[in-house]
């Protein structure tokens, strides 16, 4: 390229960017993918490293984030918010690293902290005298958009500090995980368009004009930072993170102090591989030169801070081959389709299957087999498809045809109205419902029946000895001695363990059945409402949609389940070999020991984990929430409590111990 052709192609790319990071920060509505955006910045960075006559200092590699949105009143910073610069690898972490040495002086001894980075909306909060006086977002840097009315409703930013101290706290508000599945859920059902990830959810929920959508919205913060107004102020990163931390921030568990850089590389490795577990996501680890003299040495360019970068994991999106699309019956029937692919690394993991959703998404992106895909890892669940190459479509490939019978079975599959999914009507002969059916039933949120997976049943369906969960309870030990490679002491215990199982509570019965739409949480509605089977059959639809949290959805399909005559020879199955199919001693909720009381549960709890103290309190008539505020009655205390504990205390709100819990437990 001659001169006049990267003059060119720098403004082009500008213009770009600049397109897209308003498309990004102020209409929360991306078009390309945050590494196709990435691509570009940096193509843009270097034409202007190497051409430096040509950088401006508008140019949006000098800049921060977008101009603030007219929607808000603005707020003019009184100290700068900053971008952070990034390393895609080790080999970019250590150039930076050998940056550091050139300005300060012994590299061996400088010392770092690693914290998470979190993908969310940066924001800064102005605390005057120990009071929440105003919060912002990041914006340009120097001027951001006034939402303190909005910050005001997540649970987990204190209005009041434990001291009077005047600060400016940095953090980035965040939506959970669950919570965005929770929300995306319910914009399905309600037929509106879902969010694309939790960091559009999140910062769509916060910059808000109405505050009630945002209290609605369950969001959450970690501190990461923050300019003490004090005489005595922390001489560290770490010790800031500290002093945060005990004025009431909630400030990232996970962060850690690091003695030199091998530490730093440590920390980013063991992170890449357990972000996934994360309630949330991350995109990166930021490492921050602790010594604070030191950050002062080495300063700001006008778009970042020098002291801090930001090291990226490998990408959660990845390009592949699409060997062929192949379909998977579920449990209830749903036939979704699957993408075989050419094993290829995302995240750190190898992929080789990832989901095609729906007929209809496949027609939406027009894949085709033989086509060059986009994978993106999804949190917990299995990778997806998002896109095709199209610049790399070998010319013979034809429209996927989606198929008009069951793989499995060959019945004419069905689609209903208003659903999006294929399904196979076959329940009662289609051997990958039959399987996936009694595997449900079996699993630890349903009967919870050990002993018993999916290779016994596999032998047990194979052989003809059982069909439907009402005929495992018919087994007899002789029966499954029949099976192959099975002794006597096996034989028992899994009969033992069926039959043990006949008594479980009646929500866990409600869940096993397998409704569609009707998971744990939902059967523990329903089961609250009604106390046996009969009464959940009688019910009519209407009744079943009143229920709080049961929308229409769910009614008709569990309606529906009780028309079918298949469903009803499973109960009746079930009846006639004593499995308990209504609650021992129905109480009404009001009645219950818990009822009214609302509990936040914190640390690690030896008796049992979180999730069955969960449960318990939720069988006594009690509320689990996740946040604590002035209405929480309980905040249940394990071993290294988190923030909620300190908010507990801030708030006044009664803390029990584990051994407190016990005791009223009995
Ligand atoms: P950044 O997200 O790469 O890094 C800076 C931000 O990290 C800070 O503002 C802060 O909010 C956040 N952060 C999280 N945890 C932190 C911690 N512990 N300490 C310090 N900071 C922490 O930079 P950016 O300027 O906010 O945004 C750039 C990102 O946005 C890139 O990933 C880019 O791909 C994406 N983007 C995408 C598009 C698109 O069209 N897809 C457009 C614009 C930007």
């Amino acid at each position: 390229m001659d001169k006049q052709e990267i003059k060119q192609r720098i403004n082009a790319l500008r213009e770009r960017v600049n397109y897209h990071n308003n498309l990004y920060y102020i209409k929360e509505a991306p078009e390309i993918s945050d590494s196709e955006f990435d691509a570009l910045f940096r193509e843009l960075q270097i034409l202007e490293d190497e051409n430096p006559e040509f950088i401006t200092p508008n140019s949006p590699t000098r800049r921060v984030g977008a101009v603030p949105s007219e929607k808000f009143e603005q707020v003019n910073h009184k100290y700068r918010l900053y971008s952070l610069d990034n390393a895609n690898n080790g080999e970019e972490l250590m150039e930076w690293y050998n940056r550091l040495g050139k300005t300060l002086p012994e590299p061996d001894k400088i010392e770092f902290v690693c914290e998470l980075k979190i993908d969310g909306l940066a924001v800064t909060l102005t605390y005057e005298e120990g009071k929440l006086a105003k919060g912002a977002t990041r914006g340009d840097g120097q001027t951001g958009e006034d939402i303190t009315t909005s910050l005001k409703t997540i649970n987990t930013i204190p209005l009041a500090l434990f001291e009077p101290v005047s600060l400016e706290a940095r953090g980035e508000v965040f939506m959970p995980i669950p919570s965005f599945e929770k929300l995306n859920e319910k914009r399905k059902q309600a037929g509106e368009p879902e969010f694309a990830n939790p960091r559009n959810a999140g910062s769509g929920s916060l910059r808000q004009l109405d505050p009630k959508v945002t209290r609605e919205r369950d969001l959450d913060i970690f501190i990461y930072g923050g300019i003490i107004e004090t005489e005595n102020k922390p001489p560290t990163q770490w010790e800031t993170l500290q002093t945060l931390q005990n004025l009431g921030f909630k400030v990232n568990p996970a962060s850690q102090p690091c003695k030199n850089i091998r530490e730093v590389i440590d920390f980013c490795n063991i992170w890449n591989e357990k972000r996934f577990d994360l309630p949330y996501t991350t995109d990166g680890v930021v490492i921050k030169v602790n010594d604070l003299n030191s950050q002062e040495i080495l300063g700001y360019t006008s778009r970042s801070p020098r002291w801090a970068i930001a090291y990226k994991f490998p990408p959660e999106q990845a390009m592949t081959k699409l060997g062929d699309i192949e379909m998977s019956v579920g449990r209830t029937g749903a036939v979704g389709p699957i993408a075989l692919l050419e094993p290829v690394k995302l995240a750190g993991t190898v992929v080789k299957r990832a989901s095609l959703h729906n007929a209809d998404e496949i027609k939406r992106l027009d894949v085709r087999v033989g086509d060059t895909v986009w994978v993106k890892k999804a949190a917990e669940i299995i990778p997806k498809v998002i896109g095709v190459n199209l610049r790399k479509r070998p010319p013979d490939t034809q429209p996927f045809v989606y198929p008009e019978k069951c793989p499995v079975c060959g019945t004419p599959l069905e689609r209903e109205q208003d659903e999006v999914a294929y399904h196979c009507p076959n329940h009662a002969g289609c051997e990958a419902q039959v399987r996936g059916r009694l595997e449900y039933w079996v699993s630890r949120d349903a009967m919870d029946i050990e002993w018993v997976g999916e290779s016994l049943i596999k032998q047990l369906t194979d052989k003809g000895l059982v069909k439907d969960p009402g005929d495992l309870y018919a087994l007899t030990k002789e029966d499954v001695l029949s099976l192959e490679r099975m002794g006597e002491k096996s034989a028992e215990n899994i009969i033992n363990a069926i039959r043990e199982s006949k008594n479980r509570p009646f929500y866990r019965l409600v869940n096993a059945l397998g409704i569609k739409y009707v998971g744990r949480e939902t059967a523990y509605l329903l089961s609250r409402e009604f106390h046996s089977i009969d009464e959940l059959k009688n019910a009519g639809f209407e009744e079943i949609c009143a229920i709080d949290g049961i929308g229409e959805k769910i009614a008709r399909s569990i309606v529906k389940f009780f028309e079918n005559s298949y469903s009803l020879s499973i109960l009746e199955k079930l009846k006639l070999h004593n499995v308990k199919l209504y609650e021992q001693a129905p109480q009404k909720p009001e009645e219950l020991p818990f009822s009214g009381k609302t509990f936040v549960l914190t640390g690690t709890l030896h008796s049992m984990d979180r999730n069955r103290a969960g449960e318990k309190i939720k069988q006594l008539g009690g509320k689990v929430s996740t946040g604590v505020s002035k209405n929480t009655d309980y905040v249940l205390a394990g071993e290294k409590p988190g923030s909620k504990y300190d908010k507990a205390r801030q708030l006044d709100v009664k803390i029990l111990y584990e051994n407190d819990f016990l005791n009223m437990l009995k």
